[in-house]
Formats: C-alpha cells, structure tokens, sequence
C-alpha cells in the first residue's frame, strides 16, 4: 500500500533547524534540490556524491544563500568497502557527534536489457551502488542515527521497484530491494530505538537519469526536482515522527 503525505503539507522555514543530515547523490538531479532544500530550512547537510565538482557546486550554492555550512563527503558507492565506511563513520562522529537523518537517494539506472541480455559485471554493479551501498551506509551509519533524539532514515524506490517491468532488470531488482529494506529496518528497529525507516518513489522527475531512460519524452512535461521535495522534507523532518516502514509517492496524482 501507497501512503500519501498529509495534503497541502506546507513544511516550516525552520523545519531542519540544528539537524545534521547525509544525501546520497548530492551533487545532482533530486540528491542535489534536497540538499539545498534541506540546507534552506536549517540543516547542516552531509554532501555525499563520486564527482567532486558536482558536490563543491552545491556546497558554493548553499554558503552563497547563507543557508548552514555543509559538508561535502567524496565517495563512490558500490567500490568502498565496509572500512571505508566504518572509516566515514568515525568521521562523521568526531565532526558532527550523530545523524538525524540519512537520505538514500544516489542510485545508477545501468543498462536497459532483458534479463537474457544482462551481463553479469552490469547487473553486479547495479546492485552493488543501489542496494549494497545502502546496506553498508546503513549498518556503518545506524549508530549515529540512534544517537539522534528523532532520526529518520530514507531509502528511495521507484515505480519499477513496486511493479516489476521489462528491460528494467537490476534497477528494478534494486528497487524492489530498497522498499524490502525499508520494511526489514522499520520492524528491526520499531521498538528498540526512534529511528524511523520509509520510502520514497520520486516519480517522474526531469532529471539526467530520467532523460536517458525515456529518451523519446518532452523533459519539460516532468516537473524539476525543486518541485517534488515538500515530501522529502516530511518524510526527513519531525512531521513524520511516528511513521514508519511506509512507502511513499513524491507526486501524487
Ligand atoms: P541523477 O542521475 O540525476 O542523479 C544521481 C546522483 O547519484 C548523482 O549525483 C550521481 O553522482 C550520484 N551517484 C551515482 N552513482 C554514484 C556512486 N557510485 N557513488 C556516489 N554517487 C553516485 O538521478 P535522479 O536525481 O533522477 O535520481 C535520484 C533517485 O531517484 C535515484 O535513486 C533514482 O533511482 C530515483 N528515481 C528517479 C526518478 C526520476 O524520474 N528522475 C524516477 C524514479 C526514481 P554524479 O552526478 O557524480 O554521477
């Protein structure tokens, strides 16, 4: 089942306010108009992202708003390995103390094949950015979320990670992960720590990677990221206290 942010949720300006928050992907498409969103309303926000330009241009476009000071963390998900994870834990711990939220939103969308046609090294390094990475991330990252009053953790999904469809392959496999993910976490941790764990399906945004799956589409007729973060900042923020091991639309119909 699909659960539906409250309707007209208007967020407040100071919804984020002495948070510290980890995007995934920051430093494009929707990981980059949530970071700065999340900046916008008072977060201090963790950049994490593999093209360091990407993530420095984002940091210049948060400090040039006067918004709170970010951070930028230069990592490529799927390579690191559980040291360098534990590595950016013990970072992030002596910088920051905790986390009151982590946005999982980084993902690649690979090949577009059959299943018959998937070579093994795509289908591997599918898995290994969308849902190992998060795996890793998660587990490395958890301690620092307990240590948040009221901590949320946010993975993202896809249509094609509730409904399985052709030449979607390892993506929607990785989807389809990230929502079983979300459920396995909220129920692991409902009644031992405040963390909650939900899910996200942006839906159709205009973005580098929605332009290169749906190549024939008008982009414009897709609305931006900026557009579609009101349901980032409910799942991310305090208004969704209580709420957990849901999966949500960003844009509902
Ligand atoms: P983009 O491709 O525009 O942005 C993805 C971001 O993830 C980029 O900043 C990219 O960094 C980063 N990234 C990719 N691989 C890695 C890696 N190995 N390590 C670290 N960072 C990495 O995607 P969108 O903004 O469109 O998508 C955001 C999320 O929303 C994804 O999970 C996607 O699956 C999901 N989604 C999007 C939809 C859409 O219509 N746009 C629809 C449904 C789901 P860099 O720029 O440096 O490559």
């Amino acid at each position: 089942m699909i659960s539906r942010i409250p309707d007209n949720y208007a967020p407040a300006p100071d919804l984020l306010r002495d948070r510290i928050i980890l995007v995934t992907g920051a430093g494009d498409g929707i990981g980059r108009a949530a970071a700065i969103s999340f900046a916008a309303h008072g977060a201090t926000v963790i950049l994490l992202g593999k093209t360091i330009a990407k993530l420095e241009a984002v940091y210049d476009e948060i400090e040039k708003s006067g918004f709170p000071q970010a951070a930028i963390y230069p990592l490529k998900l799927g390579g690191a390995t559980p040291q360098d994870y534990t590595a950016m834990r013990e970072t992030l711990e002596n910088e920051f103390g905790h986390l009151d939220g982590l946005l999982h939103n980084a993902s690649i969308l690979g090949q577009r094949k059959s299943i018959l046609d998937t070579s093994v090294s795509d289908w591997n390094d599918v898995l290994n950015v969308n849902l190992t990475a998060q795996f890793l991330l998660t587990q490395a990252m958890l301690p620092l979320l307990q240590k948040s009053t009221d901590a949320s953790l946010l993975f993202t999904s896809s249509g094609v990670g509730r409904k399985g469809r052709a030449f979607w392959g390892a993506y929607a496999v990785s989807k389809f992960g990230s929502e079983a993910l979300t459920q396995i976490l909220a129920d692991e941790l409902d009644t031992t720590t405040t963390v909650r764990v939900n899910c996200i399906n942006p839906g159709a945004t205009n973005t580098a990677m929605r332009r290169v799956a749906y190549p024939a589409e008008n982009p414009s007729e897709n609305p931006l990221p900026e557009q579609i973060i009101a349901a980032y900042l409910y799942l991310i923020g305090p208004d969704s206290q209580g709420v957990t091991g849901q999966s949500f639309d960003a844009q509902m119909k």
